[in-house]
């Protein structure tokens, strides 16, 4: 699984970036009064294409197994969580400032001590929290201070009891959690990759202690798994664990699944052995107990925890990068979104060959049949080529052509995006054709 080899990027970032925009998968927040810095919208195709992200994870992750269960925490939480988990005091990066261009950078992440862009002088290094602050209530005093979670995981812990409870779990078993966690980062960039606003899918799996290295191997092994199966090229993967001076003050161990981006190998994901360490704290700061009962051996015990953390923007843009190809097709270039179907944002297009009657009633039709269960785009504006392209470039897996012979004996033609390879097909046999091919699993 490891990855020595450089691999070579897909394509820049600024392509990534045109495309999204050209093609409505992410504009820039606010742009018509000129952006907000590092926050991005998702548009029609990009909504698309980041919920078959979340889908694909909760599919795999939770419905698929028996030992999880979901839930959805509030983003707002008691600010006694924040201290009980070490956020309020330990949430900090290194900050430092150019005395001269007055940029500010993240001292960890500086290969020189002076200033990177102007080489000027920089100031001692100052600790800053992370989290953003807001007021609860009419009343901005200090009392009312609330912050948005800059992690999902809080919310977890938090409904220990409530889970356990309620589903009456045995361990091991784990929760997961989508959501948005906010961070007020220094350096946000490279697109959706580091943002100040982004989604976070996190699973919390209790443990027996001492079968925790067991756990925590098998997740990182069941995580690498997910994204190749869904189309990531494993030459753009890579483990890395983290050195011991790295890891978090919680962690036994964390291993970093990391992708191929244009910018260099970079993390998608965390997963952490955080032991006892944030079931205990909540105990010692909310005064509840928060441990199992083992009936097999008649024992209280406080479980511990692995955790896989990944970022759903993140997953997202390295879906999107991975799928980008550039092809050589007559004088121009063919750019294909190479999608797994699953993570295809549209799944079929149906293009008629002309606006004409009866074309267009029968094209109509058999796109409103597919609506019901794909995402399904009709497209009869410029030549067939043209809409080919426009649909390779959104990376949709199959084109549905209707000519003039379809209306006279009921036949269609399928595209692959793919191999580019056509298939004519009896109307009557189109959904179960597509069936195969869409729905791998
Ligand atoms: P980094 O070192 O990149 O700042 P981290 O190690 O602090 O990340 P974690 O706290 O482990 O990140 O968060 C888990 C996951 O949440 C990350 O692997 C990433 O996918 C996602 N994530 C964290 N911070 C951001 C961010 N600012 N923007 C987008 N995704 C993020």
């Amino acid at each position: 699984m490891e990855n020595e080899k450089t691999p070579t990027a897909t394509t820049t970032m600024e392509k990534i970036v045109s495309l999204a925009k050209r093609r409505g998968f992410i504009f820039q927040s606010s742009e018509i009064y000129g952006g907000l810095n590092s926050c991005w919208d998702y548009g029609p195709l990009g909504v698309e294409l980041k919920n078959n992200v979340k889908r694909a994870w909760w599919r795999r992750m939770v419905q698929e197994r028996d030992d999880m269960v979901g839930q959805d925490a509030s983003i707002l939480m008691h600010p006694r969580v924040w201290e009980a988990s070490g956020h309020l005091e330990g949430f900090t990066d290194p900050l430092v400032d150019c005395k001269k261009c007055r940029q500010r950078f993240r001292a960890d992440h500086l290969t020189t001590d002076v200033c990177p862009e102007c080489g000027g002088e920089l100031t001692e290094p100052r600790n800053f929290n992370l989290m953003f602050k807001t007021f609860m209530g009419p009343v901005e005093d200090q009392a009312a201070v609330v912050y948005l979670r800059p992690e999902t995981a809080q919310g977890i812990f938090v409904n220990f009891h409530n889970i356990l409870t309620t589903t009456r779990k045995r361990l091991p078993f784990g929760v997961a959690q989508i959501g948005k966690s906010f961070r007020n980062e220094i350096t946000p960039g490279n697109f959706t990759f580091r943002t100040r606003e982004f989604e976070q899918m996190e699973i919390e799996y209790f443990v027996k202690p001492g079968t925790d290295e067991e756990h925590f191997n098998k997740w990182v092994e069941e995580r690498y798994k997910w994204y190749k199966e869904l189309g990531i090229s494993p030459e753009r993967l890579r483990l890395r664990p983290h050195d011991p001076e790295e890891l978090a003050h919680y962690a036994k161990a964390c291993i970093d699944i990391e992708y191929y981006f244009p910018m260099g190998w970079s993390e998608l994901e965390g997963i952490a052995n955080r032991t006892d360490y944030d079931l205990k704290r909540h105990a010692e700061y909310s005064g509840s107990k928060l441990e199992y009962f083992d009936h097999e051996i008649n024992e209280h015990y406080v479980p511990y925890v692995v955790e896989p953390s990944a970022g759903a923007d993140r997953a997202t843009l390295a879906f999107l990068v991975d799928a980008y190809h550039e092809e050589p097709d007559k004088d121009e270039t063919r750019v294909v979104l190479r999608f797994h179907p699953e993570i295809a944002p549209v799944k079929v297009a149906v293009l008629p060959l002309s606006r004409k009657e009866p074309l267009t009633a029968l094209a109509k039709e058999l796109s409103q049949e597919l609506r019901r269960y794909w995402n399904t785009e009709y497209d009869d504006a410029k030549s067939i080529g043209r809409r080919y392209r426009r649909q390779d470039e959104i990376g949709t897996p199959f084109c549905v052509t209707v000519d003039f012979q379809s209306p006279e004996d009921q036949t269609v033609t399928v595209r692959e995006r793919d191999t580019m390879a056509q298939t004519r097909l009896p109307v009557a046999e189109l959904v179960p054709f597509l069936r195969e091919k869409l729905e791998t699993r």
